[in-house]
């Protein structure tokens, strides 16, 4: 996958999830028409939530698709931790640290393991 991902680092994991079934799925079809070829176009952030753009699509996909943002509706965009869509002067999946609010002014410098 090359083209148009613009979402943030956090998302990679649910991204990567999709991108990989879609992959297998795409070698397990008989007919490799060019119209049929589900392969990822673009990911973004839209709206605080995760979309996906594939060149092409069916039901199988589309579950996946509906599962993929439905993970990235739980999940911060920015770290991967448990976040949820907050409010801010625009709307962004966050966990409560990247959404300010946690007291702690260190936000980035405690990671474990
Ligand atoms: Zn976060």
């Amino acid at each position: 996958m090359a083209r148009g991902f613009e979402c943030g680092d956090g998302w990679f994991e649910v991204v990567d999830w999709l991108s990989a079934k879609i992959e297998a799925y795409a070698k397990l079809l008989p007919d490799q028409r060019e119209q049929f070829c589900p392969e990822v176009i673009q990911v973004k952030e839209k709206f605080g939530g995760l979309r996906f753009y594939l060149q092409y699509s069916d039901q199988t996909t589309d579950g996946w698709i509906t599962e993929a943002e439905q993970r990235a509706s739980r999940t911060c965009e920015l770290c991967g931790q448990l976040g949820e869509l907050q409010e801010l002067p625009r709307r962004q999946t966050l966990c409560d640290a990247h959404a300010g609010k946690t007291r702690s002014p260190r936000i980035d410098s405690n990671r474990e393991g």
